[in-house]
């Protein structure tokens, strides 16, 4: 017997073996897919070439080959529920794949296919189907050329072909755009695999059963399909296949479980270490170490890619995945933080090709154990609301409100409840926790819906840009795009687009679209704003009108295509007049001067707060430049200082900024910082921030437009430094013309402070000490001062008492005191009547509204029936206490009113 690959050789023979056939090896995409804001993660691998297949985006290279990261968690693709149920289902996985672009098709695709399968990895050549697509609506032509295909593979048992219809045979990407028939090819994996030997079922390809599987699908992307169903072959083919990573190497190191292959053994074996399970042991309560093996994997890429535990969105799923494998590790015994343990041993695993996993090891262990330990404080108390919640239920369901309750009181993730539910055989109505999710991110101001898909007009203006290219208006890479060099360009306007439509002439106050063969407009990119600025006719030898028209927004709706988006302020704009483009600079100017002080920010943030604090999203505006990243807690008060300080610094050493174009390789293996969650093209531009000794201070890619030397940001303000989300911070701040309004705004209030204070700008802050404690002082004298007024007053009223009977009777309202002031005036009042007294004391003020009462008598009247509570009562007021004293209130109203009554009232008591 051969001896068995490794999952790492696996993955390294399928690369290689392509690479030795002409394709490029090209590194996965992140997990959070660039520029592509309908998906939450990258979940095949073709989200990497969707652009290429829909001629929005070209790539060097015709052949290609990659093993992608992908994640199904959420939406459409959700596999989580089968997770750690089965041996198979992962929320991370990776898809192997082989790529044409226009480049070879079906026959050297099913070739290659076959060769690597049969020869290099050895797999039985008779127990290989492949399945062909034939139409089951009748519409659609068989595909004849791949069956042929395989017919002609040597070995293949030509029975193996089989067919089937579109919904197992034919691939599209959306309702409309490529698509076109694949190919499936399966594996008998004999009856040993079977999981329904022995009962009735459908055995075969596509069947019931796991003895057959499919390992591998080749789609050839061969028409372009209309709105109106209607399809077109494609002018260029191209071929696209994905094999599950996984399974495959389950299938080639001969193992009935995703999880007994080599790439899961680490990290079980960790966890084994923890439980002390022996390996039986585990396989006999295999589902919580499968949970916890599949989620830290996924948890341990996404963290590498930015995507650290969090509240919302794609945040919320790395949450979610750690806490649900904390609470699968209390199930096997695990109490204490265990999962940076855990993925060390994926680290290890993986780290080799996916360097990024090795970059970011700190950091994924941090939050690992940080959101652990958050999570076990909640635990236990969420369980048993949970818990007491189930037991109490009268239907099967739990209401998603009070599930959303439980995560917003005890941070426990939905599919915890869910699980717990079903722990108990009911489950949690999941519609309604969504909905509940989403009131409350209204209430609260955030979560924002996923845009739509871009894209809907680009075949419109790539039919305009042909149209160009066939009159020679436009060479074959389209508008020529160079924010860079000029600010403004001249040239012929070769289209108007107005309400998406193109025209000949647009009108005074037409919203348009303008296609010209250059453009200096920098397109929104990076988080840098579009340009703005003005397109003008130029005066022509044959007369005409001028006309102009204001940009506000720059477009690129289709390979190729840009376009100044705009409103005709003057004159009638027509195609094939002559125009200046001209971007307004000064505002392009306050824009570079936020986007290079961003780059010193990150670095000066780095510096401070160590690598994690990357970058995780930026806005670059002409008025301000605001700057997220990963950072679990608040920046003290000297970080932020020494944050700033750092890029002044930088700013006052009037550094080089150097601008260059390199491969993506070379500026990675040198260093470059890549921001997460932006996609980039195989040829790059990269900013360095030179240092005088030809260091790199900063090393950025980035496709923004800089300034030359760093000393032109002028001057750098932090506005504010808070939080957006869990882990992430946010700092705004101000350069150049901005930050030089900050500060004289902030310098007019100084100084007028310092005039109202009448002292040297300087020593505002000890004058404001002085008088905040000369305040306090005044404030503690004032307090005396009353309680002394009041004595005053009330020794003035003791001459008021009146009699009723034999008993001595006083009501009196002081106002702006307080409860401990009138029980000292009554006590007062009882030492000049220890016999037959009865007081009423109110204080309060109009704006206040209330009014606190006191009412006391002394003993002897208590003994004859008279109790201070009934007092405030008679009077109409609320109040209760002991038998001499009494407290309540009264509207303040009512005061004076109630107290004449007081005589009348004691004097029926008194009968
Ligand atoms: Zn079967
Ligand atoms: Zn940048």
């Amino acid at each position: 017997m051969t001896p068995k690959l490794s999952g790492n050789q696996i993955r390294q023979t399928f690369i290689d073996f392509f690479v030795e056939r002409g394709h490029t090896a090209v590194p996965s995409m992140s997990l959070v897919p660039g520029g592509d804001s309908t998906l939450l993660f990258t979940n095949s691998g073709m989200v990497q070439f969707k652009d290429v297949f829909l001629g929005k985006d070209r790539k060097p290279y015709t052949r290609a080959v990659d093993s992608q990261k992908c994640m199904r968690v959420a939406g459409k693709h959700n596999d989580l529920e089968d997770v750690g149920r089965d041996d198979t289902h992962h929320t991370f996985f990776e898809m192997l794949g082989n790529w044409s672009f226009g480049d070879y098709y079906k026959k050297e695709a099913i070739a290659w296919s076959w060769q690597l399968l049969t020869e290099v990895w050895k797999l039985p050549k008779d127990r290989i189907y492949a399945t062909c697509f034939k139409d089951d609506q009748g519409d659609i032509p068989q595909d004849d050329e791949a069956a042929d295909a395989w017919r002609n593979q040597p070995g293949f048992d030509p029975d193996h072909v089989l067919f089937f219809g579109r919904k197992d045979n034919f691939w599209q990407m959306a309702e409309t755009g490529p698509c076109g028939p694949c190919s499936e090819i399966h594996l008998d994996r004999g009856e040993e695999f079977d999981n329904l030997r022995g009962k009735p079922h459908r055995c075969g390809v596509n069947g019931e059963c796991t003895r057959f599987l499919e390992l591998w699908n080749n789609v050839f992307i061969q028409y372009n399909r209309f709105e109106d169903g209607r399809l077109e072959p494609l002018p260029a083919k191209h071929v696209d296949t994905g094999m599950g990573f996984e399974r495959i190497v389950a299938v080639l190191q001969g193992v009935d479980s995703n999880y007994k292959t080599d790439i899961f053994a680490g990290v079980l074996e960790v966890l084994r270490g923890l439980t002390g399970h022996s390996e039986a042991q585990m396989l006999a309560d295999f589902t919580p170490y499968r949970v916890i093996a599949d989620h830290v994997r996924s948890a341990a890429f996404l963290i590498a890619d930015g995507v650290v535990p969090g509240n919302a969105g794609r945040n919320y799923v790395t949450r979610m995945l750690i806490r649900r494998a904390a609470r699968f590790g209390t199930k096997i015994g695990l109490h204490e933080p265990f999962l940076a343990r855990a993925a060390e041993a994926v680290i290890a695993q993986y780290g080799d090709f996916y360097s990024e996993l090795q970059k970011s090891r700190a950091s994924i262990l941090d939050y690992l154990t940080r959101e652990e330990v958050r999570f076990a404080r909640t635990l236990e108390t969420g369980t048993a609301h949970l818990e007491s919640l189930l037991l109490n239920l009268d239907a099967r369901v739990l209401d998603g409100h009070d599930a959303f309750e439980l995560y917003a009181t005890y941070g426990l993730p939905f599919e915890i409840s869910r699980d717990i539910a079903r722990e108990h055989d009911l489950d949690v109505d999941e519609k309604g926790f969504v909905e509940a999710r989403e009131e409350h991110s209204k209430a609260s101001g955030g979560g924002k819906a996923m845009g739509k898909l871009g894209g809907e007009d680009s075949e419109y203006f790539a039919g305009i840009l042909k149209d160009l290219q066939a009159k020679g208006k436009l060479g074959k890479d389209g508008v020529e795009y160079d924010p860079y060099n000029s600010l403004r360009v001249e040239g012929e306007v070769l289209a108007l687009v107005v309400d998406g439509v193109s025209k000949e002439t647009a009108e005074l106050d037409d919203q348009v679209e303008v296609i010209l063969p250059k453009t200096g407009f920098y397109i929104e990119a990076g988080g840098q704003v579009n340009d703005t600025g003005f397109i003008r006719r130029l005066s022509s030898p044959s007369g005409g009108d001028g006309w102009e028209i204001e940009v506000s927004a720059m477009r690129r709706p289709a390979a190729g295509v840009i376009t100044h988006v705009g409103t005709v302020i003057s004159g009638r704009p027509k195609v094939g007049d002559k125009a200046a483009a001209e971007v307004d600079a000064a505002r392009r100017h306050d824009i570079m001067r936020n986007h290079t002080a961003t780059h010193l920010l990150h670095k000066a943030l780095q510096e401070t707060l160590g690598d994690q604090a990357k970058q995780a999203g930026s806005l670059v505006a002409p008025t301000h430049l605001r700057f997220d990243f990963n950072h679990p807690v608040a920046m003290t008060p000297e970080q932020v200082e020494r944050v700033e300080r750092m890029v002044n610094e930088a700013v006052a050493a009037d550094l080089l900024v150097q601008k260059e174009t390199k491969s993506l390789d070379e500026a990675k293996k040198e260093g470059a910082m890549a921001l997460f969650g932006e996609k980039y093209g195989e040829t790059v531009r990269t900013i360095s921030i030179m240092e005088d000794n030809h260091d790199k201070y900063s090393y950025e890619l980035c496709g923004g437009t800089h300034l030359e030397r760093t000393s032109d940001v002028g001057a750098f303000v932090i506005v504010s430094e808070g939080s957006v989300a869990a882990n992430v911070r946010r700092i705004e701040a101000v350069t150049g013309r901005g930050a030089y309004r900050l500060m004289a705004q902030r310098n007019k209030a100084l100084n007028q402070a310092a005039s109202a204070l009448k002292v040297a700008v300087d020593e505002v802050p000890a004058k404001v000490e002085d008088l905040q404690d000369e305040v306090s002082e005044l404030k503690k004298e004032l307090a005396e001062l009353r309680a002394r007024q009041a004595l005053a007053a009330f020794d003035l009223q003791l001459s008021n008492v009146q009699t009723v009977k034999d008993v001595h009777v006083l009501a009196v309202d002081i106002p702006d005191s307080n409860a401990e002031a009138l029980r000292m005036l009554a006590d007062k009042f009882r030492e000049k009547y220890p016999v037959g007294g009865a007081v009423v004391l109110s204080t309060g003020n109009i704006l206040a509204g209330g009014s606190t009462v006191i009412a006391v008598v002394t003993e002897d009247l208590v003994k004859r029936g008279i109790k201070a509570g009934d007092l405030i009562a008679s009077l109409g007021g609320k109040g209760g206490g002991r038998p001499n004293m009494a407290q309540g209130s009264l509207p303040r109203e009512q005061i004076r009113e109630a107290f004449s009554k007081l005589a009348k009232a004691l004097s029926e008591k008194l009968k």
